[in-house]
């Protein structure tokens, strides 16, 4: 577990599952008609190994189709309408206001990510799933980067790399599985945790996020 030596200038956070209540790819799936099941199903089996990425690509897209291509647009629409917890929505506010600098890293769809950083006036911002459009602006293709812990210190590292902050100057917030690589190398915060081994590894625990920012100003 790492303990912060100094008061953070910046907070880096994870999105799904601490920011919003879900996952964001299966309110995807839900929003354009399809069955999150079906979804979680079909990513198990590619993660496990028994169907390619490229199957497991065309079988998603059938349920992402299940009412037609889905534009742009609609995404768009999509995206902008997730809603973060209520509780989110002040928690940026109040570390914008107080003066930390926030990045967002996630694991999650890039533009979902974009959506999020637009709205919220956030500078720094990184996700993991890319999405392609054909030249009518209908969806037709993704990219995943299946190592999302190491994608997160990849992209936590291109932000110090800008912005010249040092690791002693970073805090982390997350819940998941993708976040231990993070937490292994900064102070963590840990969101009603999924991951046991992330609560191993967290300097603190909460359950809600109003005391994340009690935690960082009680740091001396
Ligand atoms: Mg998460």
């Amino acid at each position: 577990m790492l303990i912060p030596k100094q008061k953070p200038k910046a907070i880096i956070t994870d999105v799904d599952s601490t920011l919003t209540e879900r996952t964001t790819w299966y309110e995807l799936t839900e929003r354009l008609g399809g069955s999150s099941y079906a979804h979680a199903d079909l990513f198990m089996k590619y993660l496990r190994g028994k169907i390619s990425f490229q199957q497991v690509k065309k079988d998603l897209f059938k349920l992402w189709n299940t009412n037609g291509p889905v534009h742009k647009n609609k995404l768009i629409e999509i995206f902008r309408d997730i809603p973060l917890r209520g509780e989110a929505f002040s928690l940026i506010n109040q570390l914008q206001e107080k003066g930390y600098s926030l990045c967002l890293i996630s694991g999650s769809i890039e533009m979902f990510i974009d959506e999020i950083a637009k709205k919220f006036n956030i500078d720094h911002y990184y996700g993991n799933s890319i999405f392609h459009f054909d030249e009518n602006g209908y969806w037709t293709d993704l990219d995943y980067t299946r190592n999302e812990e190491h994608l997160k210190i990849k992209q936590f590292e291109d932000f110090l790399k800008k912005t010249g902050f040092k690791d002693d100057e970073c805090i982390a917030i997350g819940d998941g599985d993708n976040d231990l690589e993070l937490f292994s190398r900064i102070p963590g915060i840990v969101v009603n945790p999924k991951s046991e081994h992330l609560k191993e590894l967290a300097w603190q625990e909460v359950k809600y996020l109003p005391r994340v920012l009690q935690l960082l100003e009680s740091i001396e």
